[in-house]
């Protein structure tokens, strides 16, 4: 609670109006995609403001600002290290956790000084082999309320979590988590879905995360009915370096419009791994070169698009804006 209290206060009315002029720019340009590819559902309607990302008012912006909207700082062996060696290359991102207990340890970390959001994850490997079970998911509803974002969450119906029962407890568990997140105020969720894409679309729209949350699907390996459904539903796409090794995902990448599209490594891959940051700098660079040659993009001005999206999803106005403005997809 005392997080909540210091990063509300951290953020001025000056800096609150510009985040309204970014997320309501990005909510624009996020319809106008959604009508081009829906066929009968309903626009996204709601205005994201996050509430808790905290920004370093130190940190130095020297050259192209990249997001990594979907990583694992909890497992670098110094997290906070991790994300400020990161910050001084002009990284910012969206740290996923896989437990609750995990977000209550990296989150203070990042509390200040840091160009890090911190998502309150419940990962479907936990909730599948019980690590995060009944308690964990209580804490994780009451832990809900105070962020405004969240991930990893999802469901993973492959290999020894495809029986009945896992995917039981899984449904049953992401069910509890969206209704979780229902308190009132659109958070940022980042969704992990293998063989599942369209049972967790199938929650995501009854329980109605889809209208009032920006929804971002991480390495997306639905089916391509999967990818129209999400796109249509308002839906963003976290691609990295490992989703454009198969064809299938150099496919959807280039599919995807830009506004949709957000830069991801998913790195560290696990616990006690390190993210030196010109790794992390050449992770996040592959991926923009690989998303630039499929979609005959220059690489800057798609660097400074991919960035525009992730900060008013982020809640911070610190990426550059486009220099061309008028440039097309
Ligand atoms: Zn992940």
């Amino acid at each position: 609670m005392s997080m909540m209290a210091s990063s509300t206060s951290a953020i001025t009315p000056t800096t609150s109006l510009t985040f309204a002029r970014i997320c309501q720019r990005v909510l624009i340009l996020g319809r106008a995609a959604a009508r081009s590819t829906r066929t009968a559902r309903a626009a996204p309607s709601v205005t994201f403001r996050p509430r808790h990302f905290h920004r370093s008012s130190a940190m130095l912006i020297p050259m192209e600002t990249w997001y990594d909207m979907h990583c694992h700082l909890g497992f670098a062996p110094d997290p906070a290290a991790t994300a400020r060696a990161g910050a001084h290359v002009g990284i910012g991102a969206f740290s996923c956790t896989v437990s609750p207990e995990e977000y209550e340890r990296i989150a203070p970390l990042m509390a200040d000084g840091t160009t890090v959001a911190v998502g309150l994850g419940a990962h479907p490997w936990q909730i599948a082999d019980g690590s995060v079970g009944s308690d964990a998911l209580v804490r994780f509803c009451e832990l809900a309320a105070a962020t405004a974002f969240i991930g990893e969450v999802g469901l993973d119906f492959a290999g020894p979590r495809d029986g009945n029962e896992s995917r039981a407890v899984q449904t049953a568990a992401l069910q509890r988590i969206l209704a979780a997140c229902d308190d009132g105020a659109p958070k940022l969720i980042s969704l992990h879905a293998v063989n599942a894409a369209g049972t967790v679309l199938d929650l995501l729209e009854a329980a109605g995360t889809a209208r009032r949350h920006c929804c971002i699907f991480h390495w997306f390996s639905g089916t391509s009915d999967d990818l129209t459904r999400a796109l249509a539903d308002g839906c963003y796409f976290s691609v990295g370096p490992r989703m454009l090794v198969s064809r299938r995902g150099r496919e959807y990448a280039r599919q995807i419009p830009l506004d949709r599209l957000l830069l991801e490594t998913d790195m560290p891959s696990r616990a006690g791994e390190t993210l030196p940051a010109n790794v992390w700098q050449a992770e996040l660079g592959n991926a923009l070169s690989g998303i630039a040659q499929l979609k005959a993009i220059d690489r800057t001005l798609l660097a400074e698009r991919l960035a525009t999206t992730s900060a008013a999803l982020l809640g911070t106005e610190q990426a550059p804006l486009p220099r061309a403005r008028n440039f097309r997809l």
